[in-house]
């Protein structure tokens, strides 16, 4: 990534610097004056461009067309600014403008260059049936780098919906033929939560009593058309940032912090949930709890880093193998246990066994050098009995396990 600074105050160009360098990985090209920029500008492309308004060869602005017309983001700095500037300037399709007040301003403008780099990744659906609005959205989106779809009314929305799953945020219009932006939330919402799928809500209809509906009904935020490319900007990444904290929250409790497996909690907090269903479908349940062997040897012999090298990439196999069929979890310590819905003991054993062989025969790669890793395993499958229980009767195999030698699987009896 490559970002161009232009600014003749050496002040502010040595704060930005302090801040890219510490804020940013990336390569940064300063410019004093237009000229100096014009020539730069045609040596690299930059991913974005942070520009003053004023410029010794240049008072009026000119900078920020000759960004513009090269198809890069423009991040405006400016000492001061009055309305008309403000509207024209925005007009013309900067990422935002920045008043050079105080430390807080290079701040912000630093954390825009971040928030446009991850806003690559995010994918925003516009459902509108008008297609002025729908494109005015988008260009306000693709301004911040959003990767935009589109679609003209609410069925045609929730069929995008069921084919690209990895859709961050939906901003929905109101009034739309067949089904209406309420219809729309209300469908999205018996399949994605809040934190899945975040939602804006959008009309320019002067009923009042529309944003509280729209939010009652399970959008996270509202926006009263029409809007102004601040508020918009806001609205849109406000929404963003708390979806991204309800995630983080989410892995800091279900995700175990050193192999980003499962953690024990998700494991039981999943069983908790499905069982009852498992139980009255009566579908086939099995699980297995894996053990490394002589663990602690690792740890004595080579430290505790080289422990939970071994430890990320053992957790990195066994995703590898089970995690796109089965629940992967680490239990505690070097314990693991996979969740094997739909499967009978005999069934798992053979995946099981095929893990266990793989790993005797692929040492893991580490800081000291590799290593030869073992695993013990025990298996039970589910019959009328409460998780504990089952879990018992597999930590019972796996004693087993330990027992006639490691490196091998065990089966419960029933
Ligand atoms: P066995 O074959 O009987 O399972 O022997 P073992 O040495 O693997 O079993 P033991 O339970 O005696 O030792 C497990 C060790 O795992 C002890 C503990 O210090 C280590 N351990 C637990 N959690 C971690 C961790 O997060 N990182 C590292 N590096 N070691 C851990
Ligand atoms: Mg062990
Ligand atoms: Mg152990």
């Amino acid at each position: 990534m490559r970002i161009l600074v232009v600014e003749d105050s050496k002040v502010v160009t040595r704060i930005l610097q302090h801040l890219i360098t510490q804020e940013l990985e990336c390569e940064v090209d300063y410019a004093e004056d237009l000229a100096s920029a014009k020539k730069l500008l045609q040596q690299h492309d930059y991913f974005v461009a942070i520009t003053d308004l004023n410029l010794p060869d240049a008072a009026e602005g000119e900078i920020v067309k000759l960004v513009l017309a090269r198809q890069i983001p423009c991040i405006v700095l400016t000492g001061s600014l009055d309305g008309d500037q403000r509207t024209r300037l925005l007009q013309l399709g900067i990422v935002d403008y920045i008043l050079k007040e105080n430390r807080f301003s290079y701040e912000y403008a630093v954390a825009l260059v971040k928030r446009l780099q991850r806003n690559q990744d995010v994918k925003v659906l516009v459902a509108d049936d008008s297609m002025v609005s729908r494109k005015f959205v988008r260009s306000l989106l693709e301004q911040h780098l959003y990767q935009v779809i589109e679609a003209d009314d609410g069925l045609s929305a929730w069929e995008i919906l069921q084919d690209q799953k990895d859709i961050q945020l939906l901003i929905t219009d109101y009034n739309m033929p067949g089904l209406d932006g309420f219809g729309l939330i209300l469908k999205v919402r018996e399949q994605f939560s809040r934190e899945e799928l975040a939602i804006i809500g959008l009309s320019s209809d002067d009923d009042q009593s529309l944003s509280a509906r729209f939010i009652k009904n399970g959008a996270n935020d509202f926006l009263q058309k029409p809007f102004v490319h601040e508020e918009f900007h806001c609205r849109v990444l406000n929404t963003l940032n708390s979806l991204d904290m309800i995630r983080k929250l989410w892995e800091q409790a279900n995700l175990d912090y050193l192999t980003s497996t499962y953690s024990r909690r998700y494991f039981f907090d999943h069983f908790e949930e499905h069982l009852p269903q498992i139980i009255q479908k009566q579908t086939t349940l099995s699980v297995g709890l894996l053990d490394i062997d002589f663990f602690k040897q690792v740890n004595d012999t080579y430290g505790h880093d080289v422990g939970d090298e071994v430890l990320i990439e053992f957790a990195a196999r066994l995703r590898h193998f089970f995690g796109q069929h089965f629940v992967v979890a680490r239990f505690g310590g070097e314990e693991f246990t996979i969740a094997f819905k739909g499967l009978t003991a005999d069934k798992a054993f053979v995946l099981l066994d095929k893990f266990r062989a793989q790993l005797a025969e692929l040492p893991i790669r580490t800081t000291a050098g590799e290593l030869a890793i073992t695993v013990s395993i025990g298996i039970a499958e589910l019959v009328d009995e409460s998780v504990d229980m089952l879990l018992q009767r597999a930590d019972k195999a796996l004693y087993d396990a330990k027992e006639s030698g490691r490196n091998l699987v065990c089966l419960a009896p029933e």
